[in-house]
């Protein structure tokens, strides 16, 4: 029974929440920060006199994190078992995962490319400094970036437009056909391929935010090693392992469509992907009961594997403190609750 339990708990979703500070844009229209993190998991809304008795206003999750606390900090302190943990898995060391996912969640603007990007820095950092201590293995890093946008799928290293299908692999599982994959020479080819990205991602947009407020970005760093004494020979075994880094689109996307009931249409404000996604960790954190649809979107289906599976995932939930902004505060929150 205790066995059982340990795994149960491991299997679950890590939840953490990061609160960004007022932007100076923001204090000089003389917006108010009513969000605070009064230790390291619980968060506050102090502006109660405006919502009523009927309102909650603390909440608690695995980890939150200041305004003022680095990304770094979210790193070491949040992300990074869960990103090495494939590290781990290549080696057989304790601790066995092949796949790992960082998906992080909130509205436009409240930080999540700003916290994935130095997240996926740090995990390739120290990635690389784990292939430089073990000379005993060759290592290959490879980086490949999609775009979700409107159900179709976009590589994010070419400028070529085409649309990329998912397939149905008997040994890989659900893959992207045809995508780039660039082997990682160090950690400034990263940031050059980050760049690559951001640049792609914002074609087309025609205001700021427009189109990634709307698109789903996965950054896939997939890691394969060898004994060196069998490089090149048949019968020569590699590990591979993968890590996934899910820049989701703006959750207003989501609750919009929640809060009208409006029907799913392709094209409008709602984002398949994203609402397919919520129910999902809804239907997770009640138990796995009944049927669930990964099928119903292309994000869903790519990431079925880390959803659920066999898999360590987390999700960065992020905020803004300002109390223009409660409203969808306090639907991420809600999200938040939902996949512990
Ligand atoms: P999103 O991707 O959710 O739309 P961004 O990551 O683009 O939001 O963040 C919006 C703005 O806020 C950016 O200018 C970003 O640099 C800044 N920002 C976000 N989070 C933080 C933070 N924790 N500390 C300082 N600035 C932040
Ligand atoms: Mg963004």
């Amino acid at each position: 029974q205790k066995v059982q339990l340990a795994a149960a708990r491991e299997e679950r979703i890590l939840v953490l929440v990061r609160l960004r500070p007022l932007s100076d844009q923001e204090i000089v229209a003389n917006e108010v920060a009513d969000w605070e993190c009064i230790n390291d998991s619980t968060i506050l809304y102090r502006n109660t006199l405006r919502e009523g008795s009927t309102f909650p206003s603390a909440y608690t999750f695995d980890r939150v994190f200041r305004g003022d606390c680095s990304t770094k900090k979210v790193y070491e302190e949040g992300a990074k078992e869960i990103a090495l943990s494939v590290v781990n898995g290549i080696n057989c060391e304790y601790g066995y995962w092949h796949l790992a996912s960082i998906f992080a969640y909130g509205q436009t603007s409240s930080g999540k490319t700003y916290t994935m990007n130095g997240i996926t820095e740090y995990t390739v950092a120290d990635i690389f400094d784990y292939i430089n201590r073990h000379e005993e293995r060759a290592f290959v890093l490879k980086f490949s970036a999609i775009e979700i946008y409107n159900e179709a799928i976009r590589d994010l290293l070419t400028s070529d437009n085409t649309q990329l299908r998912l397939r149905d692999d008997p040994e890989r599982g659900t893959i992207v056909e045809k995508v780039t994959e660039e082997p990682l020479k160090d950690w400034n080819h990263l940031k050059e391929l980050l760049a690559i990205c951001e640049a792609q991602r914002r074609i087309g947009e025609t205001s700021l935010n427009e189109r990634s407020s709307r698109s789903h970005q996965i950054i896939r760093l997939t890691i394969e090693s060898s004994a060196r004494e069998f490089l090149g020979k048949e019968n020569s075994t590699s590990l591979a392992a993968s890590v996934n880094f899910i820049d989701l689109a703006g959750s207003e996307r989501a609750s919009q469509a929640l809060s009208t009931g409006a029907r799913l249409k392709e094209g409008c404000h709602i984002n398949r992907s994203l609402l397919t996604l919520s129910t999902v960790v809804r239907k997770l954190s009640k138990g796995r009961q009944g049927h669930i649809n990964y099928r119903d979107s292309k994000l869903t289906r790519l990431l079925q594997p880390c959803l659920g599976g066999n898999a360590r995932t987390a999700i960065i939930c992020t905020l803004s403190p300002a109390r223009s902004h409660v409203e969808q505060t306090r639907n991420t929150l809600l999200f938040a609750c939902c996949a512990k």
